[in-house]
């Protein structure tokens, strides 16, 4: 387990004046190099070959290192190079995709930005759960085991897989129905039966609101809200009800994109106070609580009750939506501010006030 005051002495050692930012060259990458650059930071990106040409046609890039897998970042030799370019790194939905929240707190001996500790709450969806339902959030409800079931639902798997074999189902019947029909045509394992997370479905639209955990502002800022373009959900629409019943479609949620959205303003007051609680919350759990970025995954329903879902305690792609301005960051901002430029802000702000130790674990 790698503790603060390992990082700590990390830090010490850094040239503060000449830091990098770094991240996995995908998710939100752009998003991040970009606010970066504009901030004034050298950037390091490791990266995949055939990802590089993003870095060629955006040039966001000083030190571009190729890997060819991302779990080359635990490697000894790759972590003493980022450490040698002074590099603060930036997690993203990547590293949760493609690293084990062990690795990232058992094995990443780079500073990171935000708060390792919540990695821990954030993968276990019982804590996360537990997390949510504290800070008073309305959460869908769950069932322990298929044979409860006696609503809609939605199966899940653990992880940030985008949505890929998540199912619907009503009753055990057609739970059981569809997981066969699902490891049939390889969206799941057999195995996957024990991990599936059945929560209730919440009939609405979704919006992902995302805020920015500022630790040296001591405030939660509303800088962005998105929903997902999904396939092949979003696609479902488009043929008539009557094929659809012939084909026997199960919508499933891999995400291709996102979309801005603007809230109904009355929403936002309850918008805004979701997310200071959630952070409040988090400061008792694993104190200083949230630090930078993170996102919650709402439901709104007709009677306009905001179901949440889920909660990333970092960086989301939704956020790619605001590079260059999001309107709610311009309200707070004016122009030009988005997530990833409001990181490098924090860090360079950090630095400035000698507080880059409380804002990397
Ligand atoms: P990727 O590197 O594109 O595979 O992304 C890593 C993880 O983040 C994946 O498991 C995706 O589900 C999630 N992700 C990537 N892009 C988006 C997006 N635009 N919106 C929401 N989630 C995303
Ligand atoms: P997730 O991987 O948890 O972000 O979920 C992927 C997609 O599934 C979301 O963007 C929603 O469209 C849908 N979804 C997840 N959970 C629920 C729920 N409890 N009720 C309704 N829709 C949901």
């Amino acid at each position: 387990m790698i503790d603060s005051n390992d990082i700590q002495k990390i830090i010490e050692k850094y040239d503060q004046n000449n830091l990098s930012i770094g991240t996995l060259g995908s998710h939100s990458s752009l998003n991040i190099f970009k606010g970066a650059k504009e901030e004034g930071f050298r950037t390091v990106c490791i990266c995949k070959e055939k990802d590089a040409i993003m870095y060629k046609k955006y040039p966001l890039v000083d030190e571009l290192i190729i890997v060819k897998d991302f779990t080359e970042l635990l490697n000894e030799s790759m972590q003493a190079r980022l450490r040698e370019l002074n590099t603060v790194l930036i997690p993203h939905g990547s590293f949760t995709a493609y690293l084990s929240t062990e690795e990232l707190t058992d094995s990443l001996n780079v500073p990171m930005f935000g708060n390792r500790q919540l990695l821990h709450w954030e993968a276990n969806r019982k804590s996360q759960e537990e997390w949510l339902r504290q800070a008073g959030l309305l959460l869908p409800a769950t069932f322990e085991s298929p044979d409860e079931i006696d609503r809609l639902i939605i199966a899940k798997l653990p992880g940030a897989k985008g949505g890929r074999g998540y199912f619907l189902a009503n009753s055990p019947k057609t739970f059981y129905k569809k997981f066969d029909e699902m490891v049939q045509r390889g969206l799941l394992s057999k195995e996957d039966l024990e991990k599936v997370h059945l929560q209730e479905y919440a009939l609405g639209v979704n919006a992902y609101p995302s805020y920015f955990s500022s630790i040296l502002n001591d405030d939660v800022e509303l800088l962005a809200m998105d929903r997902r373009y999904e396939s092949a959900v979003d696609s479902i629409g488009k043929i008539p009800a009557s094929q659809q019943l012939d084909i026997d479609i199960n919508p499933t949620y891999t995400v291709v994109g996102n979309f801005p959205i603007v809230l109904r303003e009355s929403i936002l007051p309850e918008m805004m106070r979701m997310g200071d609680n959630v952070h409040r919350k988090a400061r008792e759990l694993a104190p200083p609580g949230i630090i930078g970025p993170f996102c919650l995954e709402t439901v709104i329903t007709d009677e306009v009750k905001i179901f949440t879902f889920e909660i990333s305690a970092r960086i989301v792609a939704g956020t790619n939506v605001g590079i260059g301005t999001s309107p709610y960051a311009y309200l707070r901002y004016g122009e030009n501010m988005y997530m990833g430029r409001r990181i490098a802000l924090e860090i360079k702000e950090a630095v400035k006030q000698k507080r880059l130790h409380e804002v990397v674990a």
